[in-house]
């Protein structure tokens, strides 16, 4: 062995050093030994990367799970061995896996087992639903169903109170079995007179404190169950459910999952954020994402009265800040503020214009507020707090703005929903560097009743004014609030873009409308920001899992009327086909 002379020892230490430096320089340029080679490469389509960097894409690289290579055709035989898979999409177009920036994952699932009406056209339908579902459920069973809306009905029912139907009808098809049916919103709920029964509901039943019981000329209750008196019937019908065997209640949890999953990657969803869980299901998230038996990427936020949540914290489990597996992640804590604009819950700065007596309605007291922004800091946690009204959002903004130790803060704080905005507060969603988290199909959707609750002046200066909250440099994440509508990505874009109702000419104020661009965004790397994802998924950019959708046409460059017709190709996560 020859002997390092003294003099030749710095030098090889420093072509070492050089070595070392070139090699890692060489990677940090996309150079590596020749015999890595790519999976699989997908091209002959157009690319949406949403990343800046790479515009100009013709062939995609995917390796070990990740985005290995970006670039144009010829250079992709370089990427490849005899190994590689090369998969022609014809013409299709690619980008990153849609990002649901706000729905529920559970009642997603469970919308899929139980009864869902969001495309019920009566009440009389309703009832029908019901009244077969009986059929099939032993006596004591409670039928659960959720996606009515009055306003979407095309005959009204016979006896109404407000806009509601009377609980006669659907009583007399299910006599012993409770029923308990969820407005499409949420935000309210139809009880059958089985059901009352079993909550102890009577005339004398006070009206909870943020809660309506609406009730006949004689006081009685007619079904219908506003914000906090939904409680009064959840309770007896968790009651139920806690009484069924636990393999059970596990088994249909697992069946919801599922079921949520395959609907997610059937549209091309590969992340989802899951506005409000319990400790507890969040625990059991963090267990199957530990196992590798979830999937999708899931972002979870918790929800819980404060003191649950307190203690749930004080455990060494929770917060998940990001799994090992990078695909699930408990970090942030949800609060209601207010209700929904359909309803007259979201709370106003000025009375509702169809309903003069009211402004709304406070579902969370502000102290509660307090203590769960105390809490998110102290647990360096996001907080997200649902406000719809502009009185919501304002009070929201300034509590934020009270907490938040730095402006524009980085601690991603959300507004969920953000519907109805007052122009002042608009510019200061950037300014505190607050996202808005909203959900383009709810303008649409709404549109029929919102000039008749807010008047022609607030809905054009402040309703879903996503354009003024791009131009004052807010990121907004776009989502469904599944199962409150279809989890379907595609009718969210075109509303987002178009501000029509499908089947309708006329767009609610169309100078709010997203680019295609913005759009996409939206839906994409600004909704994994919104998760503190945007490292890791989002984009098409090297690194990053591969979570890819192909889909059958240009949602950048297809006529407008098109849209509508887009399918998903393929679904991708971390490289895995899944759809
Ligand atoms: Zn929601």
């Amino acid at each position: 062995m020859k002997k390092i002379t003294p003099i030749t020892r710095p030098i090889l230490f420093q072509a070492a050093c050089c070595f070392v430096l070139a090699f890692w320089t060489s990677c940090q340029n996309g150079y590596e030994p020749k015999d890595m080679a790519a999976d699989f490469i997908l091209y002959n389509g157009s690319f949406a990367t949403m990343d800046s960097a790479y515009t100009d894409v013709e062939a995609l690289a995917v390796r070990d799970g990740r985005i290995w290579k970006l670039g144009k055709r010829e250079e992709a035989q370089a990427w490849a061995d005899d190994s590689t898979r090369w998969w022609d999409i014809q013409g299709a177009f690619v980008m990153p896996g849609f990002v649901e920036g706000h729905a529920h994952f559970e009642s997603l699932g469970k919308s899929l087992m139980n009864l869902n009406f969001l495309h019920a056209r009566s009440w009389n339908e309703i009832v029908q639903q019901v009244a077969q579902a009986v059929e099939k459920a032993p006596p004591g069973r409670w039928i659960q169903g959720r996606g009515w809306h009055q306003e979407k009905w095309d005959t009204p029912p016979k006896e109404t109170v407000g806009d509601y139907p009377l609980h006669h009808g659907l009583s007399a098809v299910s006599p012993n079995n409770p029923v308990i049916l969820f407005h499409a919103s949420g935000h309210a709920l139809f009880a059958n007179e089985a059901a009352m029964r079993v909550a102890g509901i009577s005339a004398e039943t006070p009206d909870p404190p943020g809660g309506v019981i609406l009730r006949d000329a004689a006081g009685q209750a007619i079904g219908v169950f506003e914000e906090n008196a939904m409680s009064l019937i959840t309770s007896a019908w968790e009651d139920y459910l806690d009484q069924l065997p636990d393999t059970e209640r596990e088994a249909q949890w697992r069946k919801a999952l599922d079921l949520a999953q395959n609907e997610c990657f059937k549209h091309g969803i590969t992340t989802f954020i899951d506005a409000g869980c319990s400790p507890e299901e969040a625990l059991r998230y963090r267990h199957l994402a530990k196992a590798g038996d979830l999937q999708i990427r899931l972002y979870t936020m918790l929800y819980g009265d404060p003191t649950a949540l307190e203690l749930a914290l004080q455990k060494e489990d929770l917060p998940v800040r990001l799994s090992a597996n990078e695909n699930f992640s408990c970090r942030a804590i949800k609060a209601y503020f207010d209700g929904a604009l359909g309803s007259h819950g979201a709370w106003l700065l000025e009375p509702y214009s169809d309903l003069p007596e009211s402004t709304g309605q406070n579902t969370t007291p502000i102290d509660s507020l307090k203590r769960f922004a105390k809490m998110a800091l102290e647990n360096e946690m996001q907080l997200c707090v649902h406000a719809i009204g502009d009185r919501a959002n304002r009070e929201v903004l300034n509590l934020f703005e009270q907490f938040l130790p730095e402006k524009p803060s980085p601690l991603r704080w959300r507004v969920e929903h953000a519907q109805h905005i007052h122009p002042d507060d608009i510019p200061r969603f950037a300014e505190l560097g607050v996202i808005p988290a909203m959900q383009s199909i709810h303008c649409t959707s709404d549109a029929p009743f919102v000039i008749e609750r807010l008047g022609e002046e607030r809905a054009r200066t402040g309703a879903y004014a996503w354009r003024s909250l791009l131009d004052h440099g807010a990121r907004i994440a776009n989502g469904t609030d599944a199962p409150v509508e279809e989890i379907d990505p595609i009718p969210n874009f075109y509303a987002a873009v178009t501000r029509k109702p499908v089947g309708q000419a006329g767009a609610f104020f169309p100078e709010q409308r997203m680019s295609r661009e913005e759009a996409l965004r939206s839906y994409t790397i600004d909704a994994a920001y919104a998760a503190f994802f945007d490292h890791i998924t989002g984009s098409l950019s090297p690194g990053k899992w591969a979570d890819i959708v192909v889909l059958s046409q240009n949602l950048l460059t297809c006529l407008e009327e098109e849209i509508l017709q887009t399918k998903v190709l393929y679904t991708f996560v971390r490289g895995e086909r899944v759809q």
